[in-house]
């Protein structure tokens, strides 16, 4: 494979003695600078405390035509997304599709039509702001030289952007204190090899530039978060660097703080919090059905949605960011509707590997004879988002037998396995112990769009920095908070 550097050429060997210093400074350096997670919920101090963010002790390489690619393509995922979510009819269709198969994509979908009888089809606030991210691993065959694939595209409450810029700062430090020494592989880790990652000051330039279209001095932006949580800081960051670059003050609550404390106005149509207005709601939490922890939440998110607020994302925009959308585009026709520029659909076709529903026409049928026949070479998902939801090869047929009735497999799509480099070498520094092994590296994209919805007029689009994730070769899933991942950063080769 040529591209990639491979096991026998990178990361430098070092001995165990530089080992124990590099892990020690990249440790007191992520402590210092906030490359933190707040400490498991089950220790005492879990608000007062908390560790350095599982990171790899090297940053990873990454092809940089195909780097450079992947941040090219951003602004154009971020308005086909966009347009997806405008488009009621195509989303209506989504929605059959998952009615009586998946109860939160329909309770989502259902508070939606209830908002727009509410409003009398005229949203109190029609602009809406995406900070999205798009996933990507590295494809490679036997055949091919390496390219991007994409995993999936995160609508909602797409996260690390705070942490990824210090990741990056933390393996540019340490390459610059001269402690990842000298031995061969170390004549990659130049300067301009390494680059500075904007994720933090671009999501919060996102929500900035949502602020100002809002046009209300003093008004803040609500982070709508989950209780106790441990990526707490990742969204500090973004908090922070708002209140710096554009003097907008963020304010913290639960969807159960929202419930109590929030405020609709019924003529004005503005959102208060604690008597604050609301310019902006970003959601970091709301993704998931257990973040719904009573009927009083979901009444919050209704208030929010009747607002005149700008919503990070509207209903609309969650539900676009559904598994199952990302599926129906896989079909030209399809996408054409969204992209009609050949070109430009052809540029985003490139990333797409194949994905299957599981309904009853052709392609679900083509789908059920796949599981039998080559499963391994497939992950089933279901409607989900955060992690550890996803079923592998083998597990396939029998999983989708078990489950009680099989018209519920509809709620599952069908995708082709990306094939990463399998000779890729690192090690990940996880509460202080180092761990060396073949690694796998999904590379996210952030971009920020504000957009009208009602005259579809695109009002900023722009890409926003970048995360690497980094999981062992023999783990599934990528979750950094999770378990099973680290944050990284990229070495352009
Ligand atoms: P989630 O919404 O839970 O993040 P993802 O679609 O991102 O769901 O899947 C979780 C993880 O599973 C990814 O980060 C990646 O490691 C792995 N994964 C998902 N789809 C594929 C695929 N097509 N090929 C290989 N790995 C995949
Ligand atoms: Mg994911």
């Amino acid at each position: 494979m040529s591209a990639i550097l491979n096991a026998a050429t990178y990361p430098p060997t070092l001995t165990e003695e530089e080992t124990a210093n590099l892990a020690i400074a990249l440790r007191d350096w992520s402590l210092s600078q906030g490359l933190i997670i707040r400490a498991p919920t089950e220790s005492n101090a879990a608000d007062e405390a908390s560790m350095h963010v599982p990171l790899t002790l090297h940053p990873s390489p990454f092809p940089k035509n195909l780097f450079d690619q992947a941040l090219g393509l951003q602004t154009v995922f971020n308005e086909l997304y966009a347009k997806v979510a405008d488009d009621y009819e195509f989303l209506t269709e989504i929605t059959k599709e998952l009615a009586g198969v998946d109860d939160f994509m329909s309770d989502l979908w259902k508070l939606y039509l209830e908002v727009d009888e509410i409003s009398g089809g005229v949203p109190a606030q029609p602009l809406t702001l995406g900070l999205f991210r798009s996933d990507y691993l590295l494809h490679t065959t036997s055949t091919a030289e390496p390219s991007i694939r994409q995993v999936e595209l995160n609508t909602i409450s797409a996260s690390f952007g705070g942490l990824s810029s210090r990741a990056a700062d933390c393996h540019r430090f340490l390459r610059k204190s001269g402690l990842y020494g000298t031995a061969a592989g170390s004549e990659f880790l130049k300067d301009e090899n390494m680059p500075v990652n904007p994720s933090a000051r671009g999501l919060a330039r996102g929500l900035g530039v949502a602020h100002n279209a809002y046009g209300v001095k003093d008004s803040i932006v609500l982070f709508v978060v989950q209780q106790r949580e441990r990526n707490a800081f990742d969204q500090r960051w973004l908090e922070y660097y708002l209140l710096e670059d554009f003097g907008v003050v963020s304010v913290r609550a639960s969807l159960e703080d929202i419930a109590e404390f929030g405020e609709l106005d019924s003529i004005t149509k503005e959102l208060r919090y604690k008597g604050r207005h609301v310019a902006v709601v970003y959601y970091r939490a709301g993704y998931t059905p257990t973040d719904y922890t009573s009927p009083a939440t979901w009444e919050a998110r209704k208030k929010m949605e009747l607002s005149k607020a700008i919503k990070c994302p509207s209903l609309a925009t969650h539900f676009a960011g559904a598994k199952k959308v990302q599926q129906v585009l896989i079909d030209e026709l399809v996408l054409a509707k969204f992209v009609p520029d050949a070109d430009v659909r052809g540029q985003l076709r490139t990333t797409f590997v194949d994905i299957l529903p599981l309904d009853d026409s052709e392609l679900g049928k083509k789908a059920r004879t796949l599981i039998e026949t080559c499963p391994e070479k497939y992950v089933l998902k279901p409607q989900r988002e955060g992690g550890g939801n996803n079923v592998y090869r083998e597990k396939i047929p029998g999983y989708l037998k078990a489950l009680k009735d099989e018209t519920l497999w509809r709620g599952y799509i069908l995708m082709e396995l990306i094939e990463p480099p399998q000779d890729v070498r690192n090690a990940i520094i996880r509460a202080g112990k180092v761990t060396e092994g073949n690694v796998i590296s999904e590379l996210g994209v952030f971009g920020c769009v504000l957009w009208d919805s009602k005259s579809h007029e695109i009002k900023q689009n722009f890409e926003a920095g970048w995360l690497l994730r980094t999981k062992f070769a023999d783990s599934e899933e990528g979750g950094v908070a999770a378990g099973f991942g680290s944050i990284d950063s990229v070495l352009l080769i």
